[in-house]
């Protein structure tokens, strides 16, 4: 149970952050739910989440940029008092072959997908640190542990996560923080609604359970490392792909 703690989940509108801030509330944690352009559908979670009994505001801020993201922590710590869990999810993709990216689809991305982690990990911290407690969890992606054609943003970026995750874990144990990174498979959202059933078939054949992940099955996992079940782990990648990469 995470009763009285406080977890700030980014991108927390939609897919698979909003599965994450859905299972911390439901855990009991006061959620607050980080939004950029989806503000109608953060505005619905909030009292969804209030209806089970947990409490939870909404704070937009577009999490690449240094000073807004220090605004959603600092909001969240006026609100709330501490800050426990930090659940950096918010991400964008800007599919295309290498050779034709553009230098803003590839910085776009940087500056979302691993800025945007470095910017909520750097704001939290000095809080965390004076709680002598915190758990922060990092969404990154198997593409990042494996690459993929048509994604080097995107896979330099979540690859960037992992050495940002294992970094700040060994600078910051010794205060009571862990850091994490959980790396999703497929996982079915609007980030991969683009793609055809025939792309969507080939991708299930390749994955071992031959299904492709829910949001829910992510959540399961950030619970998992959120609550004392995780407090001896720390630094560690967790592949949640139904077998996707192994
Ligand atoms: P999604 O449905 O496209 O949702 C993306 C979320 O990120 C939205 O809530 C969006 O907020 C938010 N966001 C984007 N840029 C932001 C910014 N600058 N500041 C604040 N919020 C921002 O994606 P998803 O599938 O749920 O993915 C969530 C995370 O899992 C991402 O990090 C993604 O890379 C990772 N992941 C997904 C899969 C998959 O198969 N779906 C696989 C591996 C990893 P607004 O709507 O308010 O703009």
């Amino acid at each position: 149970m995470l009763n009285g703690k406080t977890a700030i989940v980014t991108g927390a509108g939609r897919g698979i952050g909003k599965a994450i801030a859905l299972k911390l509330a439901n855990e009991g944690a006061n959620v607050v739910i980080n939004y950029r352009s989806s503000k109608e559908a953060a505005m619905d979670l909030v009292k969804e989440i209030e209806s089970i009994g947990s409490k939870a505001i909404a704070v937009k801020a577009d999490i690449s940029k240094f000073e807004e993201a220090e605004s959603l922590i600092l909001k969240a710590k006026e609100v709330f008092g501490t800050i426990d869990i930090l659940v950096n999810n918010a991400g964008i993709t800007k599919d295309g072959l290498l050779m034709r990216m553009s230098e803003d689809d590839f910085g776009s991305v940087i500056d979302t997908n691993l800025k945007g982690v470095f910017n909520c990990i750097r704001h939290s911290v000095p809080l965390m640190m004076k709680q002598r407690s915190g758990k922060i969890i990092n969404i990154t992606s198997v593409v990042g542990l494996m690459g993929n054609a048509g994604q080097a943003n995107y896979s330099a970026a979540k690859a960037g996560i992992i050495g940002l995750t294992k970094s700040t874990a060994k600078e910051i144990g010794s205060r009571g923080i862990t850091v994490n990174a959980i790396a999703p498979g497929f996982i079915d959202t609007d980030m991969t609604s683009v793609l055809s059933d025939k792309v969507k078939d080939t991708i299930k054949n390749g994955i071992v359970l031959k299904k492709l992940g829910k949001p829910e099955n992510i959540a399961d996992a950030v619970y998992f490392l959120a609550s004392s079940m995780g407090d001896y782990i720390t630094g560690q990648v967790i592949s949640v792909d139904g077998g996707m990469a192994f």
